[in-house]
């Protein structure tokens, strides 16, 4: 029996080696189009691999999902991020959870994770040939089985040999960005971070929480890049062009004016651009109280009339900017899209359109925020299709 993978990242190695643990008899070949294998593990979570997430505050897969929570809720089952943890321990690799609970190698090196991956696929004799792309299901005749592991593609032609089985392909676009903002006065703040901020794309519902950094082209951080996922298509669709909505306080309005109000009666001979509100930086204080009073910034609190209260209300929880595009993250990408899951089936993640082949990891239309979700997602949809191929090698029998 022969099972071809197709892409060598962290679905194909993942799958390979636990395909060979499941059966040993099996043959098992990694196709991978580029000279080296397991390349974006090499430089994933800025070279030290967040290889999971405790999950301890994720309520729903929602949140963290945006696309594939449904099918791995149900996956998850079978395989979750506690399997993945003591996986890899069992296989030799140490791990850490952060404060933040995103888990890493003890190492804090990703190297970790790959000497980890392609040292089980050696001693268990899997086949790894690289410079070889695969581009037609028909070059595949000789094997049992095939796993497409190929990962996110960033234009639809990427996925056309799938398209042409039969499948429907999502169209892809780019998730976990940061975004780039005209405004020269606000991108002068670089350097600030905000905590607890909570930002929005005005005229939708999509919003998200958390801490904001200010760059020299605009924002980033994890309130900006959860946003880019969530809104990842819109974003798309409007040319990275939307109103973006930032509450630098993180906080319902009536609670803001009531601070306001609060500071304007305990310190009323004070100017409104000394006494902070909401535990703002200084700086930010300084430039939103600015943009919002101009000149009357240096009036006394006692000074400030209802209008102005209600307006520099209005800035902190509503402060909105166009957005000017987008900007790549360093740390992590992720596509939006791919091999849509109505194709394939949500307990084996066998393709409805051709028997014996299989889906692991971005390739399907399944992505996630930062923090250790989207490699979960890999490790668990290949884990299920190896799981999947054992069955039906063993149903053969
Ligand atoms: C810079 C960066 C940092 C990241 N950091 C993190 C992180 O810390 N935590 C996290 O959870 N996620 C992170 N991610 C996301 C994570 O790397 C991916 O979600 C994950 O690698 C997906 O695994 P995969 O095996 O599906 O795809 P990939 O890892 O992309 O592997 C696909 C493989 O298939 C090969 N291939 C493609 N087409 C063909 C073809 N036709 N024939 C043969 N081979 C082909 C490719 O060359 C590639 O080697 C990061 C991503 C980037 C870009």
């Amino acid at each position: 029996m022969r099972t071809a993978i197709v892409g060598g990242g962290a679905a194909g190695f993942f799958l390979a080696v636990n395909l060979k643990e499941m059966v040993p008899a099996m043959e098992v070949t990694i196709l991978e189009r580029s000279r080296q294998v397991l390349a974006k593990v090499k430089v994933s979570g800025g070279g030290r691999c967040n290889c999971t997430n405790s999950f301890a505050n994720v309520t729903d897969l929602s949140q963290v999902y945006p696309r594939g929570h449904r099918l791995l809720k149900r996956l998850f089952k079978g395989f979750d991020h506690e399997d993945a943890y003591t996986w890899f321990e069992r296989h030799g690799v140490r791990l850490t959870t952060q404060n933040d609970d995103c888990v890493f190698p003890a190492s804090q090196d990703a190297h970790t994770i790959i000497d980890c991956l392609t040292g089980e696929a050696r001693r268990h004799g899997v086949d790894i040939r690289t410079g070889t792309g695969v581009s037609r299901l028909a070059d595949l005749s000789d094997y049992d089985y095939i796993a497409v592991c190929t990962g996110g593609q960033p234009r639809a032609e990427g996925l056309q040999w799938l398209a042409d089985a039969g499948h429907e392909i999502i169209p892809p676009v780019p998730s976990l960005f940061t975004l780039s903002i005209a405004d020269t006065s606000l991108t002068a703040l670089m350097g600030t971070v905000v905590d607890g901020v909570q930002t929005a794309i005005a005229g939708t519902k999509m919003r998200s929480e958390g801490p904001l950094l200010v760059t020299h082209w605009g924002v980033s951080g994890p309130a900006i890049l959860r946003l880019s996922s969530y809104g990842a298509r819109h974003l798309a669709d409007n040319g990275y062009r939307v109103p973006l909505s930032i509450n630098w306080t993180g906080r319902r309005e009536p609670d803001v004016r009531q601070e306001l109000t609060d500071i304007a009666a305990q310190h009323p001979q004070k100017q409104v651009l000394t006494v902070r509100a909401c535990n703002l930086p200084t700086r930010l204080w300084e430039y939103l109280v600015t943009k919002t009073l101009g000149e009357r910034a240096t009036n006394r609190w006692q000074n400030l009339n209802a209008k102005e209260l209600n307006r520099l209300t209005n800035t902190l929880v509503n402060d909105t900017y166009l957005t000017a595009g987008r900007a790549a993250f360093r740390d992590e990408f992720v596509t939006c899209g791919g091999i849509a899951l109505s194709g394939v089936d949500h307990t084996t993640i066998e393709s409805r359109h051709v028997a014996g082949l299989y889906f692991a990891g971005e390739v399907l239309d399944i992505d996630g925020v930062t923090g250790g979700f989207n490699f979960q997602a890999a490790w668990t949809t290949a884990y299920t299709v190896a799981k999947a191929i054992q069955m039906k090698t063993e149903n053969d029998k």
